[in-house]
């Protein structure tokens, strides 16, 4: 049993997150230490609240529509998509996920100094110097190159490897025809190949052209595969599916997946249609509070550049979150909205380094203290992350992977 505890140092009407802080709870630490001062003084600015039981329903979600002999490698690059590196980690890990991914050595360092047990893939280029760092950490490094092998192999240290073929994306790993060079890597004496992985560039697409361009990239991966079990070598853990991969072909049997956006209960493109019927849900809530109301008067510019002024007299609310906290400078301009008591309140004027203003003149009874989201639900209305990338003419990763340093992670489990 959790003991939820709230705030009771912030002004009268602030909402404060709730947090756990009973040690007895299998929880890990809520925050880096950093943090602990900060939200101690009761000054809780932006937050994000990371819903614990979420993540796990949506790894439970994705297991039962794929294969039971496919294991999960959860993505947790990029801070696990802004949720929290080594407190998603460490919850997968307590439901029995053993395979994680990281972009770079230094996630998969953390990762491991915080007591996270099972392989750590770092999918990017490590420098081969690095590969002491590398073993001491019990990290498995991608090779990309037969070149790479050889520069690490020279370093004289076991490692583990997982071998990456460019089978038509065209960014990293060895291209699929190039057999002899995919094999040299499986002759490295001090590298243990524990796995052999490629990436789809069109899993999203459900056009004929681009499920089409999908089963070739499979055929040229299956191909490498087989060529390499006839010639005697062990490819290790096979793997090629993430989130779209998994969601548009849950039917192939490989022995892992690499789900990212997708375990954190969203997709890439707001509106997408996929093939199976995951139930995801979103693992994360954006919040901020209002630091002031004020009245404005018509044709009283608001904010820098004078970028909104009013046709009437309107009232305005500041918001303790800005383009610095990861919020899009541009959602202001393509119809950006929060909600608040319930209801709708539209971004005016720039969105600042810290701070935005929304326009609260038709919300009843607002005042410094409430509680504002910019993603999450609020009564019965919704924001997700996937419709804020949607606004501003990116991706759902791309808005969820740059929330800043400074909003702080709130970790919540009913469990
Ligand atoms: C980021 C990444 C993933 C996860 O992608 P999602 O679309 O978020 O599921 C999987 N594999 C590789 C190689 C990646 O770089």
């Amino acid at each position: 049993m959790l003991t939820l505890n709230r705030y009771h140092s912030l002004p009268a009407g602030v909402m404060a997150p709730i947090r756990s802080t009973n040690k007895k709870a299998s929880f890990v630490p809520m925050y880096p230490p950093y943090q602990k001062k900060k939200a101690a003084s009761g000054q809780v600015r932006a937050w994000a609240e990371i819903n614990l039981d979420h993540l796990r329903h949506n790894a439970e979600e994705l297991k039962w529509i794929l294969s039971s002999r496919t294991n999960m490698m959860a993505v947790v690059k990029a801070d696990a998509y802004g949720h929290g590196g080594v407190e998603v980690t460490k919850e997968l890990n307590r439901v029995g996920i053993n395979h994680f991914a990281v972009a770079e050595i230094g996630e998969g360092i953390r990762l491991r100094k915080n007591g996270v047990r099972g392989e750590i893939l770092i999918l990017g280029y490590t420098a081969p110097e690095l590969a002491p760092r590398i073993a001491r950490y019990r990290l498995t490094q991608t090779l990309l190159s037969r070149e790479y092998g050889e520069a690490l192999e020279s370093y004289g240290v076991t490692l583990n490897v997982h071998v990456k073929i460019d089978t038509g994306m065209n960014r990293l790993g060895i291209p699929c025809h190039d057999i002899e060079a995919i094999m040299a890597c499986y002759r490295y004496p001090h590298l243990q190949v524990t796995g052999t992985f490629s990436h789809l560039s069109m899993s999203d697409g459900l056009a004929p052209s681009e499920q089409g361009f999908t089963k070739e990239q499979l055929r040229r991966f299956d191909q490498v595969v087989h060529q390499l079990k006839a010639a005697g070598l062990h490819p290790g853990l096979v793997h090629i599916q993430s989130s779209y991969g998994i969601l548009n072909y849950p039917e192939l049997k490989y022995d892992l997946v690499r789900p990212g956006i997708a375990l954190y209960g969203l997709l890439s493109h707001e509106g997408d249609k996929v093939r199976s019927g995951a139930d995801l849900r979103p693992v994360l809530s954006l919040k901020a509070t209002v630091t002031q109301v004020k009245e404005v008067e018509a044709s009283h510019p608001v904010g820098y550049g004078h970028r909104f002024i009013p046709a009437r007299n309107i009232r305005i609310a500041t918001v303790s979150i800005g383009y610095a906290d990861g919020i899009p400078r541009s959602l202001a301009d393509h119809g950006g909205y929060v909600l608040i008591r319930g209801q709708r309140a539209n971004i005016i004027g720039s969105i600042c380094m810290d701070q935005l203003t929304i326009d609260v003149t038709s919300i009843g009874g607002v005042h410094h203290g409430d509680t504002v989201t910019l993603i999450g639900q609020d009564g019965a209305k919704t924001i997700t992350a996937s419709q804020m990338a949607e606004r501003c003419g990116t991706v759902t990763n791309e808005i969820l992977s740059r929330l800043g340093g400074r909003v702080e992670r709130v970790y919540t489990s009913g469990k």
